[in-house]
């Protein structure tokens, strides 16, 4: 069965096919059969579409800036030239979509309804960024595929059991019932590691306490007990929590009130200045990409030093607050762009966790690890890098879904 996954961001549109088969779903996450991604940041009102099939990779200029014509000029790519690797759209048979915001509505993947749609709608003031761009992806597939099922998988729905002590922010009560409360994201990856970290362990995952840490542009923890989310560091948006590429995380909330009142900063402003001119790139001056910023503390730039050093006693810290949720800690997850590639991020962060009988083996955690044990064999507590397959969990929710309703 071919399944398209459409993952909107806010200055991206990726998108993939897989060809699911029955006995696909065994262990090993399948490579999709095409993928494709539309960059909106190399110019005004042009993309660059970048089609990767058939071990070929394509490079299209796009010479307009509307995402949904973007979408269609990459569907285009499937049933045409080199990149072709099916005969007409028609033999997709379902479209998932990675939705960032379903608020408290959605616990699991959903099927797309007109009532669905208004509720992505109803919370695009949550995800300014990310629900609009969804909605253009469904409108899109509704125009050029027709009545084919759509399925939203939300970035929110691991989280939406925990505890309401874990939920709720200390101000008052009615803004809580109001929906002012913590939501978390990035749930797909969190949830797939747990799945992916209980096969790697050989146990059930109903006996594992878990923290998993996904550190990409954006960075969250989730402290995971018997396969639930009983805490993350994202809240209300995914600017809670840790230092990120761009984004602050958590600050004294005090700091924006003192802004707008001494310094008259916009609410504009303020988001810009949180979401996209702080963490590792506003610390550094340097970048926003882990990478970047090494290179700078190699050249003997103070700041960039600054900036890991914050990412770090940050994380630690967060680290620290999960554990204490959890009360005993089975095995420490790695994942995302930082945490699947960077040694001395995985290095730096287990250093102080030695009291709790983790242990690093420093050979392993330097030798490109992936979905492996990278604790020594003494270690108390297991350490395992993951490749998170958001895309993957997202078509197998969407396989699953179909099945149970047909
Ligand atoms: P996103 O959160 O947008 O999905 P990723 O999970 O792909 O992004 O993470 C991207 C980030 O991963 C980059 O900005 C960069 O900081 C970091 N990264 C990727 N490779 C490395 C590496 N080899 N060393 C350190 N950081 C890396």
């Amino acid at each position: 069965m071919k399944i398209l996954i459409l993952n909107a961001g806010s200055s991206s549109q990726k998108s993939c096919l897989y060809d699911l088969k029955e006995d696909s779903l065994n262990d090993h996450p399948l490579d999709p059969i095409w993928s494709a991604n539309i960059d909106w940041t190399v110019a005004n009102g042009q993309g660059i579409l970048t089609v990767k099939a058939k071990g070929i990779k394509k490079i299209i200029n796009l010479s307009f800036s509307d995402n949904r014509q973007g979408i269609a000029a990459m569907l285009d790519t499937l049933i045409q030239e080199e990149t072709q690797v099916i005969k007409q759209l028609s033999e997709i048979k379902i479209v998932g979509h990675r939705v960032v915001h379903g608020g408290t509505d959605y616990s699991k993947a959903t099927l797309i309804t007109p009532e669905v749609k208004a509720t992505i709608r109803r919370l695009i003031p949550l995800a300014p960024t990310h629900n609009p761009a969804h909605i253009e992806g469904i409108e899109a597939i509704e125009q050029l595929l027709g009545a084919i099922p759509q399925i939203a998988v939300f970035d929110t729905a691991f989280h939406s059991h925990m505890p309401l002590e874990t939920a709720a922010y200390p101000i008052p009560y009615e803004w809580f019932e109001k929906g002012i409360r913590r939501y978390g994201f990035h749930g797909t990856s969190h949830k797939y590691c747990a799945y992916k970290a209980a096969q790697i362990l050989n146990k059930p995952l109903t006996d594992l306490k878990l923290i998993t840490c996904h550190l990409g542009n954006g960075c969250s923890l989730a402290a995971i007990k018997d396969g639930i989310s009983i805490d993350t560091t994202m809240g209300f948006t995914p600017l809670e929590g840790l230092m990120m590429g761009s984004r602050s995380g958590s600050i004294d909330p005090a700091i924006l009130i003192y802004l707008m009142r001494e310094h008259n900063l916009t609410a504009n402003q303020l988001d810009e200045m949180l979401n996209k001119e702080s963490g590792l790139k506003g610390i550094s001056g340097i970048s926003a990409d882990l990478r970047a910023v090494i290179q700078g503390i190699d050249q003997g730039n103070i700041r960039a030093k600054l900036a890991l050093d914050m990412y770090i006693y940050r994380l630690r810290a967060k680290i620290g607050s999960m554990l204490a949720t959890l009360g005993d800690l089975d095995a420490l997850i790695f994942t995302a762009g930082v945490g699947e590639n960077s040694a001395i991020v995985r290095e730096k962060a287990c250093e102080k966790f030695d009291f709790l009988g983790l242990k690093l083996d420093l050979d392993k955690n330097n030798n490109r690890p992936m979905n492996i044990d990278i604790s020594t064999t003494q270690s108390r507590v297991r350490i395992l890098v993951i490749h998170t397959e958001e895309d993957w969990a997202i078509a197998q929710e969407c396989w699953h879904l179909r099945q149970s309703n047909s």
